[in-house]
């Protein structure tokens, strides 16, 4: 079934982060607007992700908006780390606070977006159900997530398995029962090593399946304590404009040197400062130069072996949970007893580089070693970043171009914000922001208001497209890939470069120069009149 064409100045998909503070900004500026969400409420990554352990990994006075003095003031954190059903309440309360969540159309996808230039507008398909409905918009901003797609890995025999399979990345609204069971994971990055600890807690059995160790380093988590939370609040101006200032987007109280220029006795007491913290954040800032330089990250990442070994009883487990890529080039990861799980005798690691996953059986799987029976599988595999979601939806732009196909050859995306070919589209965090190596709201805010001022420009000018150079694109691409290419991310094997996708082509898609440096850039292309776009009246 479908519907007249509605008309309106602008669609927003997606009510994470990004849709709520975007929907704000586009009422603020009159604009009519009409934003779209698949899922049945706000929340985007952290509406799906429900599996238990699931807290951030940016502390909590961070990872929250930072615009509204007001949200500031009335919303007091519990913990450190904020847990999952603690960010969804926030972002379900911000959007009421806002007022914007009468503007979203929930368990609405959208299918496919067409740019249109005899009527310079995009035409955007959903699907309610049955129902099919298509908006015509001026603009359409995409802030539908950096880590929204599941990678769900082809596994032999999956079919055949007539136990539960669960996902992290999509996990059921009502908690799952483990007690008795014989469960297996597969999959050692952010979702598998906070899902881990509590599985075991509960089951007859866990298996672990690990191909590529992460580091992790303890959470220290801890409820906020009031007097903490009662300096924040008055601090907030200042410890909001320090994060804005900072590289990472937040306050991390580095010593702000580079490896080299503290002796050895100095770089130990600041890694075990650092570490003993608990923040991925400011362990990643225990030197400048530590994502830079081989001896840096070396330093660091043998700390933090040093740490995970005294973690874990069995020298011989140790040993195959030991990570060996550079430090911080993967996600680096927080955890709560974590390593201390595998101590446990009810929990067996599978070490897939000894033996391979060979299929599964209506009751378990095979390794090259031997079957094992399971009652419950969970992959927590992963998912297909930064470019996934808008890969999956049909996107035209010009001359019958389609977005997907464009992506296939490399991801560009010109201040990872705007694709040449595809006017009047933004994109929130695309390929080339700094987005995954910062604080993602602090990112999020910066692309959002970006595009506000542009938006109030356009607008007030009469312009009626604009669209980046494929020259400009290009220009910034390079740009980030010089960037990345001067740090060890050129060494890295994940979802940072896309690598952890099959088929997906390896990528520059972190803009490496840190938060402040960026936004300085994209300020500047702002003030002399949107460098780098064609602007049509
Ligand atoms: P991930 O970091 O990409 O980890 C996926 C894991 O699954 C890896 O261990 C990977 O091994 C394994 N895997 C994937 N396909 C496999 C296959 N076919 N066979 C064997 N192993 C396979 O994904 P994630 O843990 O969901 O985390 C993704 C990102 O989400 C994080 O980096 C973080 O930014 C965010 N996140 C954050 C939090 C938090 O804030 N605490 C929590 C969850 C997620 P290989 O590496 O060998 O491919």
């Amino acid at each position: 079934m479908s519907q007249a064409t509605e008309q309106t100045d602008i669609v927003i998909v997606g009510a994470g982060f990004t849709g709520i503070y975007m929907a704000h900004k586009a009422q603020a500026l009159g604009l009519s607007l009409i934003a779209l969400e698949r899922g049945g409420g706000v929340g985007g990554t952290w509406y799906w992700n429900r599996y238990p352990g699931l807290r951030c990994d940016v502390e909590s006075v961070d990872y929250s908006y930072s615009f509204s003095p007001t949200l500031q003031q009335e919303w007091t954190w519990t913990e450190k780390f904020p847990s999952q059903p603690e960010i969804l309440r926030y972002l379900e309360w911000a959007a009421k606070k806002l007022d914007v969540t009468k503007y979203f159309r929930f368990n609405t996808e959208v299918t496919a977006a067409t740019w249109h230039e005899d009527i310079t507008r995009w035409r955007v398909t959903t699907n309610l159900g049955d129902t099919v409905q298509t908006i015509e918009a001026k603009y359409i901003v995409w802030g539908t997530g950096m880590l929204s797609i599941p990678k769900i890995p082809v596994i032999t025999g999956l079919e055949d398995f007539t136990g539960l399979v669960l996902n992290t990345a999509t996990w059921p609204q009502t908690p799952v029962d483990f007690t008795d069971k014989k469960v297996a994971v597969l999959g050692t990055g952010s979702s598998g090593i906070q899902v881990i600890p509590i599985v075991a807690q509960q089951a007859a059995h866990l298996f672990v399946l690990q191909r590529t160790p992460s580091f992790s380093l303890p959470a220290n988590n801890k409820a906020l304590a009031p007097e903490r939370m009662a300096w924040i609040k008055d601090n907030y101006d200042q410890y909001r404009a320090d994060a804005r200032h900072s590289r990472l987007g937040c306050v991390t109280e580095s010593v702000g040197k580079n490896f080299a220029e503290l002796t050895p006795v100095e770089a130990r007491a600041e890694l075990e400062r650092t570490y003993n913290y608990g923040s991925p954040m400011r362990f990643s800032s225990t030197f400048n130069d530590i994502v830079v330089d081989q001896k840096a990250n070396k330093a660091a990442a043998d700390f933090a072996r040093e740490k995970i070994r005294e973690r874990i009883a069995d020298p011989i487990l140790a040993k195959k949970l030991m990570p060996d890529h550079y430090i911080t080039t993967r996600r680096l990861c927080i955890d709560t007893n974590y390593y201390e799980t595998y101590n446990r005798p009810n929990v067996t690691l599978i070490d897939l580089r000894e033996e391979n996953l060979v299929r599964f059986t209506d009751s378990g799987f095979e390794t090259t070693k031997a079957p094992y029976d399971i009652d419950i599988f969970i992959l927590a595999t992963g998912f297909d970043a930064i470019t996934g979601a808008l890969n999956r939806i049909d996107i035209t732009g010009r001359n019958g171009q389609k977005l997907a196909a464009k992506w296939a050859v490399a991801p560009s995306c010109y201040l990872g914000i705007a694709v040449a070919g595809f006017p009047n589209m933004f994109v929130v965090a695309g390929p080339g922001s700094p987005g995954p190596l910062s604080n993602v709201v602090l990112s999020l805010e910066q692309h959002v208001e970006w595009i506000t001022a542009m938006l109030t420009f356009l607008e007030k000018e009469g312009i009626t497209t604009f669209d980046p150079t494929v020259e400009a694109e290009r220009a910034w691409d390079d740009h980030v890939a010089e960037l990345s290419n001067g740090t060890l991310m050129r060494f890295a094997d994940s979802w940072y470069t896309g690598t952890n996708v099959a088929g997906k082509p390896r990528g520059n898609v972190v803009y490496m120069g840190g938060l402040a440096p960026y936004e300085k850039e994209i300020i500047e292309v702002a003030t002399h009149g949107y460098l780098g776009f064609t602007l049509t009246k």
